[in-house]
């Protein structure tokens, strides 16, 4: 039986009368890790023009995005109507540089309320904004969103959030929801707190549960959360042959790997998204080198899941990205690739069968000597 700690001989007339009368045991000591986390962490964006929308202005929501902005010492503008101000450049390059320097505090439109599905990720997708202030080469927004890629996240959680309760299917045991669609929610967080807003609202839903995925690693905010095991947080990974080249403003891979292991010691789903995977010269060797470090990092159980997709691009991404980013080492060479048609008659060019065998078949028998307790969800 522990003794008081104001009976311990060596402290108690030290202490103040009334100090620690409660037995403390080993069970009530925080957790000590001996893991160091090290890497180069992402630097939190701070964008140099933010505007709000007249109606974003009038959520709630909008509000605390605003204090946050106060209390970061981010300027804003609001707007006396919901139109945006004219926020292109006389260049690609010049609309490119403003706009990723650009955050817009806007409602999400009410199509945005008709959710739609998105296999093989989850049953259903819905947006905290759309937008993201990283600079990946490959990245997956060019071509999806319309116009200069500016940051719009959105003032009307609250109504997103409640229009999420509609989607739960009440005849299955989990209806899931993908956040990261257009967006890399924690790139953001810092300014506008929806991220951390969502994994609570998701711990109060027992029938739902929440995917996000990130290249950011400011995991801090969200450790405390009652998040009750509803959310599971991917981070994305890449050899480091592709994240030094391609990955811009992101946060480096030990820092990535450093806030998963973040994650699931608080006790979340975690997940590696390996996207986009590549086949460059010497992939195996890089490839391996990333799911050691990976099983280094995760060495106590976790609730670990993959996602395994390959790059793929459309000549409308390829022509933005190669006008974003003129220099690139990403290969674009369609001669090298399989065309892709899908059900709307558009066309996507991935890499040929033999490739994605290839692929395939390293990292399905890859994880699953190494990571026997995680499951691969697809490959694509
Ligand atoms: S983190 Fe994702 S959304 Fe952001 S630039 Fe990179 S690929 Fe695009």
């Amino acid at each position: 039986m522990p003794r008081p700690l104001s009976e311990a001989p060596h402290l108690s007339a030290r202490l103040p009368a009334g100090h620690a009368d409660q037995p403390i045991s080993q069970a009530d000591a925080p957790p000590v890790t001996t893991f160091q986390s090290q890497g180069r962490s992402a630097r939190a964006w701070k964008p140099k023009h933010v505007y709000f929308t007249a109606a974003a202005w009038e959520e709630e929501h909008g509000r605390r995005i605003a204090e946050r902005l106060d209390g970061l010492d981010v300027s804003y503008e609001v707007m006396k109507a919901n139109r945006l101000p004219k926020l292109g450049g006389s260049t690609t390059r010049e609309t490119y540089r403003k706009a990723k320097n650009t955050l817009a505090i806007v409602n999400a439109p009410p199509s945005q309320f008709r959710l739609t599905p998105i296999p093989p990720s989850a049953d259903w997708q819905f947006h905290l904004a759309k937008g993201c202030p990283a600079h990946c080469q490959y990245c997956y927004l060019a071509g999806s969103l319309p116009g200069a890629p500016v940051t719009r996240a959105y003032a009307n959680l609250d109504q997103i959030l409640e229009n999420n309760a509609a989607y739960i299917d009440p005849n299955k045991d989990l209806t899931t929801f993908e956040a990261s669609c257009y967006t890399d929610p924690l790139g953001i967080e810092h300014l506008t707190g929806s991220l951390a807003r969502t994994i609570s609202w998701f711990g109060d839903q027992p029938a739902a549960r929440l995917r996000w995925v990130t290249k950011y690693d400011d995991v801090t905010p969200l450790l405390d959360l009652p998040h009750n095991g509803q959310t599971r947080c991917r981070i994305s990974l890449n050899a480091d042959w592709v994240t030094r080249r391609l990955e811009g403003g992101t946060a480096d891979l030990d820092a990535r790997l450093g806030a998963m292991r973040r994650l699931a010691e608080a006790g979340y789903r975690i997940g590696a998204v390996l996207a986009p995977l590549m086949p460059f010269e010497n992939w195996q060797e890089d490839y391996a080198d990333l799911l050691d470090r990976l099983r280094s990092t995760l060495d106590f159980p976790v609730d670990l899941t993959f996602e395994l997709i390959t790059h793929r691009f459309t000549p409308g991404s390829k022509e933005i990205l190669l006008d974003w980013y003129p220099n690139t080492s990403l290969d674009f060479d369609e001669e090298r690739r399989s065309k892709k048609l899908n059900k709307f008659g558009s066309h996507k060019f991935v890499y040929p069968r033999e490739q994605m065998q290839e692929l395939k078949g390293y990292f399905t028998d890859r994880i699953a000597r190494d990571f026997p307790e995680a499951e691969v969800l697809y490959f694509t």
